[in-house]
């Protein structure tokens, strides 16, 4: 009999007001029923936002190093059940376990960064254009913050949201992706052990119209985090605008590797196969187009090609796994799409192309690694975010067009080039128009210390990860502190001769 799961509002584990509950399986064995979680609804949202109020009443009060001491031991708790944590999201995300446990580190490395923060929200005291008058600045918590996860991290993603909200000191709601809802269940059971005051934490499940728009439409959610595709960031980014809302948008990728004619070939080879089939392609960065240099391309594919042909499919806690499943049968359907649009463009299966079914496949949702080559920049699969295991493989004769090609999408997330020149490599970094580049290695493996987002459709400017997050999660106070006793008026007093 499967477990039925709760929400946690207002300080206790709660059934949703809806009665209502969905169920969370195994994408590579869809007969593993891992629990059924809440289809809650608005009443649900409100009471989240009801206890949030409190909790940022005696939170934003709370000074900044003791709450990075509770972050600290959140990741104290992350290391010593890695292991667990990582085999359950395996179980309900698919991805193979290697990856798996790298999804909790980065929640680990995004904890010690954001206890450590504690002790440095810092504001800076900045020399006044008046005599005896102090001018200061320094942050203060926002309010409730409101956070929408996808599926494909599902323990990095809410981390990178859920830590620096809760150091700079505001309630936060979060609402995971319903794709996997198990794994910041575990997350939040462990930032209550760990001594957060429970009405800071509230966990709503459920759908993203249901759950995801009433809590973005809230009046009293001043700051929205969202990550997920860029369809739903437009309706979200709409609501906010009208609303005067707070927002951090990450959203799709269309993410280009470059190997130039002078690359080494083998670790262009290894950096492919990993940024194109890691996480079955379900990565905001997956390597979703090859630029390849016309002096090299075919000796280049056809290389990878057979590559891709022996990577092994199956259940992520397989240790022979390489790729695991896709998240669910939409998932599947949409590849399986997008791959008759590649041929029905003109572009040839060089691997690839077919679901893996029957025998161990049989009740889950995998698709083997699939490459086109001879696309043109202006194919469907070449502009598209596909969001699987298909790479398609463009042919260029310079630099310069290879640049022009990366940049001609409406995607600015990540994008690598793999060259010797290192003239070329640094020009690169100044060309590319992309909120990451990679030199000499594939355009996944962002580190948790540096900022982490894209530029045109994939953000709306704001960065997640690193120094520049903890802007985001904070307002800024000007303080002017005026001893002279007497009345000094900016702008005129100096000047008024
Ligand atoms: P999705 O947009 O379908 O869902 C993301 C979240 O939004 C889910 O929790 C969903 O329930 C919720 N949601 C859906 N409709 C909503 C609405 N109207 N209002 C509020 N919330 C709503 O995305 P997904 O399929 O879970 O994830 C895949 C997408 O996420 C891809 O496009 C990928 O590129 C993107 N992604 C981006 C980054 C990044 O940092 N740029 C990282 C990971 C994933």
């Amino acid at each position: 009999m499967a477990k039925t799961f709760k929400n946690f509002i207002g300080g206790v584990w709660v059934a949703p007001t809806t009665g209502q509950y969905f169920d969370n399986r195994n994408p590579a064995d869809t007969t593993d029923l891992i629990g059924r979680f809440p289809d809650s609804g608005a009443k649900d949202v409100a009471a989240a936002v009801r206890s949030a109020t409190e909790g940022f009443a005696v939170w934003s009060r709370t000074p900044a190093p003791a709450r990075g001491d509770i972050l600290r031991r959140v990741g104290d708790l992350l290391v010593a059940r890695k292991e667990a944590l990582a085999n359950a999201m395996t179980r309900e995300m698919g991805k193979v376990l290697a990856e798996a446990r790298g999804d909790v580190q980065e929640g680990i490395d995004t904890a010690y960064y954001a206890g450590a923060e504690g002790r440095r929200l810092f504001g800076r005291t900045v020399p006044s254009e008046l005599r005896a008058k102090w001018a200061m600045s320094y942050r203060r918590p926002i309010g409730i913050a409101g956070l929408i996860t996808p599926f494909n991290f599902p323990m990095a993603i809410p981390t990178w949201k859920m830590f620096p909200a809760l150091v700079c000191g505001n309630s936060v709601i979060i609402k995971p992706s319903e794709d996997v809802p198990h794994t910041v269940h575990q997350l939040v059971e462990i930032l209550l052990e760990a001594g957060l005051p429970p009405e800071v934490i509230q966990l709503v499940h459920g759908r993203g119209q249901t759950v995801g728009k009433p809590l973005v439409e809230h009046p009293s959610v001043s700051v929205i985090s969202f990550t997920g595709s860029t369809a739903t960031g437009s309706v979200i980014g709409e609501t906010c605008g009208r609303l005067h809302k707070r927002l951090s948008l990450e959203m799709g990728g269309k993410n280009a590797m470059i190997v130039m004619d002078d690359a080494d070939l083998d670790l262009a080879l290894d950096g492919v196969l990993w940024g194109a089939f890691g996480t079955t392609g379900q990565r905001c960065t997956a390597t979703s187009r090859l630029l390849v240099h016309r002096k090299v391309h075919d000796r280049f594919v056809t290389r990878l090609a057979d590559a891709a042909a022996d990577l092994k499919l199956g259940d992520g806690r397989d240790p022979k796994s390489q790729v695991g499943p896709l998240i669910h049968e939409a998932s599947r359907s949409k590849v399986e799409r997008y791959v008759g649009y590649g041929l029905e463009d003109g572009a040839t299966l060089a691997s690839g192309g077919k679901r893996s079914g029957g025998g161990r496949f049989a009740h889950g949702y995998f698709y083997r690694p699939t490459i086109f080559v001879g696309v043109k920049p202006n194919h469907r699969i070449a502009r598209q975010e596909i969001f699987g295991p298909v790479l398609s493989v463009i042919r260029f004769n310079t630099y310069a067009e290879a640049v022009r090609i990366n940049n001609d999408v409406a995607y600015g997330l990540s994008s690598s080039i793999y060259t010797r020149n290192v003239a070329l490599a640094f020009k690169a970094l100044r060309d590319l128009d992309n909120g990451i580049t990679y030199v000499n290695a594939p355009t996944i493996g962002a580190e948790a210390h540096l900022p982490f987002g894209g530029v045109k459709q994939t953000g709306n400017g704001h960065r997640e990860g690193g120094w520049e997050v903890y802007d985001f999660y904070s307002e800024t106070k000007a303080c002017y502190i005026d001893y002279s006793g007497t009345l000094q008026r900016a702008q005129i007093d100096n000047y008024d001769h």
